[in-house]
């Protein structure tokens, strides 16, 4: 068989009509590689005949029987019935809807058969209905063994289901593997042809750590690495050398209130060097909340300008967005910079304005939201975009963003969201990393507390104490399974609870309010007209409300422990010493014991979301779903971390896949290869 044949559709097979085709698109099988890489979850033990006096009923059984009798009732809703017998016991096989013809063929009269079905007993009587399969006994091979089970769909059957796929998997195409024999052996994996062979006819399918099956995952995640790295590859373009001296930065440092972290001199310098390498920045910076990613990228804003060029930085809402455009103008106000704020909500005639002085160059920095990217908005000569908060970007929206900003175009990106060191290159591969790994050194660590929900009362005379110290607090409600009415009802009961204690000092946000609304309450309680804010969903990340020193957390075991952590991460950022109360329902799981234990005992993101992961698995992490880790079908970071690790490598160690046709052949294995060829 050739290799190209895996990539064309299925109704190249035999037996594959338009019927099948409809129904086997269900379970998203289009081509004949998707057969290849859909495994059987099971395997259907029919390896042994039964004598028919030892049948189980309900049990899937083969047994070896001879024909005695056909009985075709010819009357509607009568099945037609076989009787056959060996020498133990007698059994009627039964068909509903048959052809009397094919029945007839199927089941010569005293001839002996193998049948295999499921037991079933009906008056006194042992039946086997519409059985799997009748075959001859110099065909029984085919039968009496051990069958992969598929998970399969409406109109598709086992046996044709096998037809199908046993065409392709015997008929594999001899394909070059891309993997060395001595690196396959080293490391414990086995030859892709054999591979997908064992996986189709062993349990090796069901065991994610047999050979195949991390052969399987290694390939999945070499696919997803190698779309990753080419596509930095396309980002790292040439560009224009950003020329421009460090005085304007030196000058704004020294007037901080504060000594920057090493983290962030490092981070400083790794920005800088970008910004004047030959090649376009495709950078982001990990920090946990409150590591001051916010001011770092303002210096690389000022030296970007400072070499001739325009800056944006575009912020998930508008009030985050109000906030860093306060702060740039206080930082670059010793210097004459020229700076806009542009979201949705701008007027008509401020907008024009703006627009134009984009074009003409007057103005130098640009903060706002999304609205930044729309197309009619145009720079004159934009060299540096800053993201922040949008650790959701898909590698697909990064990639269309770096394109977006021209090709002199330096792109940084931060986030907040720590990622476990196994995920990082999955994630972010196609990016630079710079981590944030210290805190401010002023930063006091956040007092975090656990406590039983019915103790509930004894939080009122603290959070007096706070509100009288003119300090503020974030109650945020239980998460209640996958019910917003029911978040939304909780919510406002315990905000008509805490307002009956606190008069006029409470406010409530929850996710049915229009984003005006949200937007109008978080304004509110910057400004302190508010001082307690009860909410449902997650206070907005990134926003800094300096004046909070105080969250308390219903139910929390609901939340994940990165979840957590960035909730906390809401309090103690300006002088107070800030807390958090987790609080907890009665009888929770030892797991969600020791997840509270990690989060009173650390602060440290990075490490919050390595436990994390291992406690709860992958699926749930908060901020992954839409940031493609999803796309592992086979690959589980938990199981296959050192897989990871080794894909990690062997990635690094290959130079350009558009030279090696091998490469190519795994990438459209995986579907990438469009993702790579689409520019
Ligand atoms: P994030 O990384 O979450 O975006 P921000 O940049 O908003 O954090 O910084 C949080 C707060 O910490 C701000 O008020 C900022 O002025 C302050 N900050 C930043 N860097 C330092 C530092 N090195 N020392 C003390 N405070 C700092
Ligand atoms: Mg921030």
């Amino acid at each position: 068989m050739k290799k190209e044949f895996i990539f064309y559709e299925i109704n190249k097979l035999k037996g594959v009509g338009p019927q099948i085709t409809k129904y086997l698109k269900k379970k998203k099988i289009e081509k004949i590689k998707d057969i290849i890489l859909n495994l059987p979850y099971s395997e259907t033990d029919r390896s042994k005949i039964y004598k028919l006096n030892q049948l189980e009923i309900g049990k899937i059984q083969s047994i070896k029987v001879q024909i005695k009798k056909i009985n075709f009732p010819r009357i509607r809703n009568l099945p037609n019935k076989i009787y056959c017998e060996d020498e133990t016991g007698k059994i009627e096989i039964v068909y509903f809807n048959s052809r009397e013809g094919y029945l007839k063929k199927l089941f010569p009269i005293n001839e002996w058969v193998i049948i295999s079905g499921k037991i079933s007993y009906f008056n006194k009587k042992y039946q086997i209905t519409n059985p799997d399969y009748v075959t001859l006994l110099e065909k029984q091979d085919y039968v009496i063994k051990n069958i992969p089970k598929y998970s399969l769909t409406k109109g598709i059957n086992e046996k044709k289901y096998r037809t199908i796929s046993e065409q392709v998997i015997k008929d594999l195409p001899k394909i070059d593997d891309w993997l060395d024999i001595e690196f396959i052996k080293k490391n414990n994996l086995i030859g892709w042809n054999e591979c997908i062979k064992k996986l189709h006819s062993s349990k090796d399918s069901q065991n994610n750590q047999s050979k195949s099956f991390r052969r399987l995952v290694f390939d999945e995640l070499c696919a997803n690495f190698l779309t990753l790295s080419e596509n930095r590859k396309r980002i790292r373009k040439k560009k224009l050398q950003k020329k421009f001296n460090d005085y304007d930065e030196k000058l704004i440092i020294k007037n901080l209130p504060f000594n920057l972290t090493n983290s962030q001199k490092i981070v400083l310098k790794e920005m800088n060097s970008d910004l004047k390498s030959e090649r376009r920045m495709f950078r982001m910076i990990q920090g946990d909340v409150g590591s001051g990613k916010t001011i770092v990228s303002l210096l690389a804003i000022i030296n970007t300008i400072n070499s001739g060029y325009q800056c944006a930085i575009m912020s998930p809402t508008e009030i985050l967005a109000k906030q860093h455009y306060e702060l740039a103008k206080k930082i670059f106000s010793k210097k004459d910079i020229n700076i806009d704020f542009l979201t949705g909500k701008t007027e008509l005639k401020k907008r024009k304005i703006i627009l134009n002085n984009l074009i003409n160059g007057k103005t130098e920095l640009l903060i706002g939201t999304h609205t930044l990217f729309q197309k009619r908005i145009n720079f004159k000569k934009l060299g540096l975009v800053v993201i922040d908060e949008q650790h959701k970007f898909g590698v697909r929206q990064r990639s269309d963003l770096a394109k977006k900003g021209g090709k002199n175009c330096d792109v940084l990106l931060m986030s907040a969201t720590p990622i476990p060191r196994t995920m990082m290159m999955s994630l972010y591969g196609d990016m630079d990393i710079s981590k944030i790994l210290e805190k401010p050194a002023k930063r006091k660590k956040i007092i975090t507390l656990s406590k039983p929900e019915k103790k509930i009362d004894e939080l009122w005379p603290f959070i007096e104490k706070q509100i009288n110290m003119n300090n503020q607090v974030f109650w945020v409600c239980p998460l209640i399974e996958d019910s917003s009415f029911l978040d939304y009802s909780s919510a406002k009961k315990k905000f008509e609870l805490i307002e009956s204690k606190f008069k006029n000092k409470v406010g409530l946000i929850h996710g049915s309010l229009k984003k005006e609304q949200k937007q109008e309450i978080l304004k509110k309680f910057l400004e302190k007209k508010i001082l307690i804010l009860v909410s449902t969903t997650v206070i907005e990340v990134g926003i800094d409300f300096p004046n909070a020193n105080l969250i308390v957390i219903e139910n929390a075991n609901k939340f994940g422990l990165a979840q957590l952590h960035q909730l906390r991460g809401r309090v103690g950022r300006g002088a107070s010493q800030g807390t958090c109360i987790l609080l907890f329902k009665e009888g929770i799981s030892k797991n969600a014991i020791q997840r509270i234990k990690i989060l009173k005992n650390s602060d440290d993101g990075f490490y919050i979301a390595e436990e994390d992961l291992k406690l709860r698995g992958f699926g749930d992490l908060i901020g992954y779903q839409q940031s493609g880790i999803k796309n592992f079908r086979f690959a589980d970071p938990v199981n296959h971390q050192e897989l990871f690790k080794l894909a990690e490598n062997f990635i690094k160690d290959i130079g350009s896949v558009d030279d090696d046709i091998k490469f190519s052949f795994l990438l459209k294995l995986f579907d990438k290869a469009e993702i790579i060829n689409s520019d």
